[in-house]
């Protein structure tokens, strides 16, 4: 639909234009900053920052309702670089020139209802928002859209020459960053920094595939981000992780678009994640914390955050109910199955810590809980949600079973209903229900497999049968029907099929 077949109130609305400003304001002194150069922390006390608008209040002015049906109209319009995050331009990156907008197809990942089975099972009414389906099969996709629009807005302004993009990663960080850098070769290329052999051999392939310097680390993803953070404060290079307070930025658009496909009526919701380095949670917490104080929703959803017990700081900072008495410590994180989320020293802890507070402020009550699993349940979950049409990957089971366990902590009112993030697609993290189905899982996983949810393929091959076709030496005539029909024998035996009469 074209701009001028828009009603007329909201024509004006609906291309927006750089507006309104940025500034990196910092969480431990309060010191503001110019958006001209790329900074992940404060150069005077080295905190994380965030990035703000200083002229937010300008979006008050237009009234709520007048939001929603802004970017539900845009949902109408085919402008490439409105289809993605950046509907909610306003929101995401007012200053952010269209044209340097990079769109690859993120975001506006499909929320789906499960079945009546498993809600009896889950004893909750729950969605799976699908953030696998994005182009990297991963939520990651989002803010580095954000990140890597603004790396093109460095290069056209002039700002800088070309741009080396690092991170380092639990697998979905580089290949998203590989990807979105890659859209942008040669003025940007990519280096990531995996843990060995802690990522699976499908977020391997991923930056591999887009031409990235890819770099296998002994130890943990908290080892690798030691050595981007040398890297980022000794050379010049563009830190791609969560400490980019522009990945943050994108992030948000998940808690808008949440909103917008519940009508913008959130009461009674509960919005479930998985915390890895903490910065979805950041930006979900930010996101629906700024449609709030425009009065484009009306109440602050629930939200829940899930641990495992295999890493699990932030679940443990907000044991102690005192937040006089809080003190965050990081912990040595054990092999899990949540594998992205296998984060023991979460680097916008300080952004979690600031923004809870002013949400459950702001919302006059507790809204904002942090739920712990175990290996086993994540697995269980996982596996089962996808026995009932869903294709999450083990955090989205994760999430899952942290809405159970919140069930039994009396944290879930029977009205409510439940967003699960299913955080990355299935087929990341397949190795993991392969090992589940030949109960192969080393011992520090702790999971043992429940039989019912086990299942392997048969292999079908008669030892009667003298001939089988093989690739290049198909087989004909009488070898072939007698093969045809051995082979369906078995397999009717098996299934215990019902002969048709005849
Ligand atoms: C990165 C990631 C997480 C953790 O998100 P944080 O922002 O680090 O808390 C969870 N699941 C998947 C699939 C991820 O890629
Ligand atoms: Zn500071």
């Amino acid at each position: 639909m074209k701009a001028e077949d828009f009603p007329k109130d909201l024509q004006s609305h609906l291309i927006p234009s750089p507006a309104g400003r940025l500034i990196y304001r910092c969480l431990g002194c309060g010191q503001r900053y110019g958006i001209e150069t790329l900074l992940y922390t404060c150069p005077d006390c080295g905190q994380v920052l965030l990035l703000e608008d200083p002229v937010f209040e300008r979006l008050k002015e237009i009234p709520g309702s007048t939001w929603q049906r802004i970017f539900d109209y845009r949902k109408m319009l085919n402008v490439p670089a409105l289809q993605g995050i950046y509907r909610y331009h306003e929101f995401i990156g007012p200053v952010m020139p269209l044209d340097s907008v990079v769109y690859l197809g993120e975001g506006h990942t499909p929320i789906i209802e499960s079945n009546a089975r498993l809600q009896e099972k889950a004893g909750a009414r729950i969605f799976f928002k699908n953030d696998g389906q994005n182009p990297s099969a991963s939520f990651k996709d989002r803010g580095m859209a954000s990140a890597l629009s603004y790396i093109q807005y460095l290069l056209r302004q002039g700002y800088a020459e070309d741009i080396l993009a690092v991170c380092a990663s639990t697998g979905d960080t580089s290949a998203s960053a590989a990807l979105y850098a890659s859209f942008l070769y040669p003025r940007v290329k990519s280096a990531v920094l995996l843990p060995h052999k802690k990522v699976t051999p499908q977020q391997l392939s991923q930056p591999l595939g887009s031409g990235a310097a890819v770099f296998e680390i002994p130890g943990v993803f908290d080892d690798c981000m030691k050595v981007v953070e040398a890297l980022s404060e000794n050379y010049h290079v563009a830190l791609l992780n969560s400490k980019n307070a522009w990945r943050i930025l994108g992030q948000e658009s998940y808690s808008y678009e949440i909103a917008q496909y519940f009508e913008y009526d959130l009461a009674d919701t509960v919005v479930v994640l998985p915390i890895g380095n903490a910065g979805n949670i950041t930006a979900v917490i930010n996101g629906f914390l700024k449609f709030y104080e425009t009065g484009i929703i009306g109440t602050l959803p629930k939200i829940i955050g899930v641990q495992s017990e295999h890493a699990n700081p932030v679940y443990r900072y907000y044991l102690e109910p005192d937040p006089g008495k809080r003190h965050f410590e990081p912990v040595h994180v054990q092999s899990s199955v949540a594998q992205a989320a296998m984060i023991g020293n979460p680097v916008s802890m300080p952004r979690v810590i600031h923004l809870v507070e002013k949400y459950n402020r702001l919302a006059g009550r507790q809204r904002v809980y942090v739920s712990e699993v175990s290996e086993q349940d994540i697995m269980d979950w996982y596996l089962t949600a996808n026995r009932n049409g869903h294709v999450i990957c083990t955090h989205g089971g994760e999430c899952l079973a942290g809405l159970v366990a919140a069930e039994r902590r009396g944290l879930i009112e029977p009205n409510e209903r439940a967003v699960l993030d299913s955080t990355a697609h299935a087929l990341k993290f397949s190795g993991f229900q392969e090992m589940y189905f030949a109960n192969s899982f080393p011992p520090e996983y702790e999971v043992r497999p429940n039989p019912e949810l086990i299942n392997a393929p048969s292999l079908v091959r008669p030892a009667d049968l003298k001939a089988v076709p093989e690739p290049g030496r198909p087989l004909s005539g009488e070898p072939l029907e007698a093969f045809v029909a051995r082979i369906s024998e078995e397999i009717a035996q098996i299934l215990d099929l019902k002969k048709v009469s005849t």
